[in-house]
């Protein structure tokens, strides 16, 4: 039987009852690390996200632990010594996130094709500079290579007028089971862990920010939440938050998008990716291996701020425009399996010109009613940035608390992820190599309570056919990692929906009954799901 931990989204009018001494706005990368920070320390956290852990920006990143050569780049050029301790502190993050994390992110090599001579001193510089900032937490040594081997690393270029290349090491990892991985971690740690509720309004107490209204979407419920602390991590939408405080305050966020499109496997290796240098526009293009298929992106161009936003046709075609420029394999608009918009949050700067001129640092805001902004940076640096904003939050609040854990607290499946490997979950439970790979890579050490599942629940056939995930795992999700609705599992506790949109939509009814079973909805509750899964994925 499988021994999972089971957990159950906590009771709003409970939590109505309870003063928290933080309560968290959002459950993204940002918030969920706060929340995980938080209750680490000893702290009464709560966190409330109004749609899925990383429904917004966090599961449509590009799926790198990086220090950002880009943002190396202007460093050098720009003599900027910002951006220097940027790219610094990204990449001791970095080493962080593959220790506390080891089944979900795993050092990449990446290529970078040039087709200039005087490219190859430029690039070597950089990356010699980059492995000198991450000092002892390098990955491995970045080196140039002939056009041969250029090409035998990456056979998917064209040959013509390459000179040389230069390979470099950054971390990958699976955005969304990230998240849901930090909520159930800062869950063990005690905190209250609400997906699908929002925040209505906030509570005011003697001129000062006391807690909130926050709806439950699953119940109905509504509750009155008191906190000592209140942090808006609410990522693109923290102006909106704001705005429940202050209704004249002045917006300090503007957004771009950058979308990405997913090819199969054959227009990347399985074990090294690709860096397009410089785009028709001056940007980076990346083409990397992801969980078996190829994830490619992404642009950057000033968006709306909404909660779903679309890749445009127009987008598509720029990317798939630079693969045909660099690539001999033939690509269609056809080939694209998939395809998503993420909205980065951006701290303005009234001085910047253009959206990718912004800064990317974390930015922490106190309003005169005492509440926590916290905005900006980027997915490998959520957990210095929970680290600062639980510091500003306990001076302020004046609470007591432990120094933050966070640098050697393993996320759940983490600790022994080695024990459930997949050449024992092959032998034990008579899998195919691919689906004990992905199993031992998503759920690391909670990979046996899945195989578990499987083998005693009958639930051992795939999700889509060509897939490695079981439906075991949508179980799963719904007992030990609140998942709520179909979108939620196909979306964010597998990956289904960003890998293979068709594969999805001919999953949804399986997926569907399984998670309408465990929930015990009604007719109506399951027709909203259905309704909400086939609108998600288009
Ligand atoms: C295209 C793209 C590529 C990127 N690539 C990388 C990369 O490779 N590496 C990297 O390190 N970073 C990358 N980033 C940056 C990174 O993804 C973001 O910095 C990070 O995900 C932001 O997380 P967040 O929690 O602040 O915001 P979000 O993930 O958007 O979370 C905010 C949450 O708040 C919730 N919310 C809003 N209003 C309410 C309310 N009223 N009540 C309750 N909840 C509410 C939303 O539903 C949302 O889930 C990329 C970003 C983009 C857009």
């Amino acid at each position: 039987m499988s021994n999972a931990v089971q957990r159950a989204r906590p009771d709003i009018s409970e939590m109505g009852r309870n003063t928290y001494d933080l309560l968290v706005i959002g459950g993204g990368a940002t918030g969920a690390g706060v929340a995980l920070d938080a209750a680490s320390r000893g702290l009464k956290t709560a966190m409330v996200e109004r749609d899925d852990f990383a429904a917004g920006t966090s599961s449509r990143s590009t799926k790198l632990i990086h220090g950002g050569v880009r943002y190396l780049e202007k460093a050098i050029k720009q003599f900027d010594r910002t951006q220097f301790n940027l790219v610094r502190d990204a990449l001791k993050e970095r080493s962080v996130l593959l220790k506390i994390a080891p089944h979900l992110a795993r050092p990449l090599p990446l290529v970078t094709p040039l087709y200039e001579w005087i490219q190859v001193p430029y690039f070597m510089t950089g990356l010699k500079i980059y492995e000198w900032l991450a000092g002892s937490s390098n990955l491995a040594p970045s080196r140039y290579v002939d056009a041969k081997t250029a090409l035998d690393r990456f056979p998917m270029l064209k040959p013509d007028g390459l000179r040389a290349g230069v390979i470099y090491y950054d971390g990958q990892f699976d955005d969304a089971r990230m998240n849901v991985a930090l909520a159930t971690t800062a869950a063990d740690q005690g905190a209250d862990i609400l997906n699908h509720a929002s925040v209505e309004a906030l509570m005011h107490e003697n001129g000062k920010v006391a807690g909130a209204t926050i709806l439950d979407h699953e119940t109905g419920q509504r509750a009155h939440v008191k906190a000592r602390a209140v942090i808006n991590a609410t990522g693109p939408f923290a102006d909106a938050i704001r705005r429940m405080d202050d209704p004249d305050i002045e917006p300090m966020l503007t957004a771009s998008s950058g979308i990405h499109i997913v090819l199969d496997q054959r227009f990347s290796p399985p074990d090294t990716g690709l860096l397009i240098p410089e785009t028709e526009d001056g940007r980076v293009l990346f083409l990397l291996p992801w969980l078996g298929q190829t994830l490619v992106g992404t642009t950057d161009n000033e968006a709306r701020i909404e909660p779903h936003p679309q890749p445009t046709e127009d987008d598509i075609e720029y990317v798939l425009r630079h693969i045909r420029q660099y690539f001999s394999l033939p690509v269609e608009r056809s080939d694209v399996k998939s395809a998503w918009s993420g909205l980065r949050p951006l701290v303005s700067d009234p001085n910047a010109s253009d959206t990718a001129g912004l800064s990317r640092d974390h930015v922490i805001h106190i309003s005169d009613q005492g509440l926590i902004t916290i905005a900006g940076g980027k997915w490998t640096t959520y957990r210095k940035m929970a680290l600062d904003t639980v510091d500003q939050a306990i001076q302020q609040a004046g609470l007591s608390a432990s120094d933050s854990q966070t640098e050697h607290l393993a996320l759940t499946g983490g600790a022994e992820y080695e024990a459930f490997n997949a050449g024992r979950l092959q032998e034990a439970y008579g899998f195919d190599s691919d689906t004990a790979h992905h199993l031992n890579t998503a759920y690391g050490d909670q990979a046996k309570h899945v195989a578990d599942l499987a083998r005693d629940e009958n639930l051992s056939d795939r999700i889509a056919p060509d897939l490695p995930n079981l439906l075991a795992e949508v179980v799963h999700a719904v007992r030990s990692e609140y998942a709520c609705s179909t979108t939620d599992v196909l979306a964010r506790r597998t990956r289904v929906a960003f890998l293979d949109r068709d594969a999805a939509l001919q999953a949804l009814e399986t997926v569907h009954n399984l998670v309408r079973l465990e929930l015990g909805w009604d007719d109506e509750r399951a027709a909203r799901d259905i309704q909400e899964a086939r609108a998600y994925l288009g």
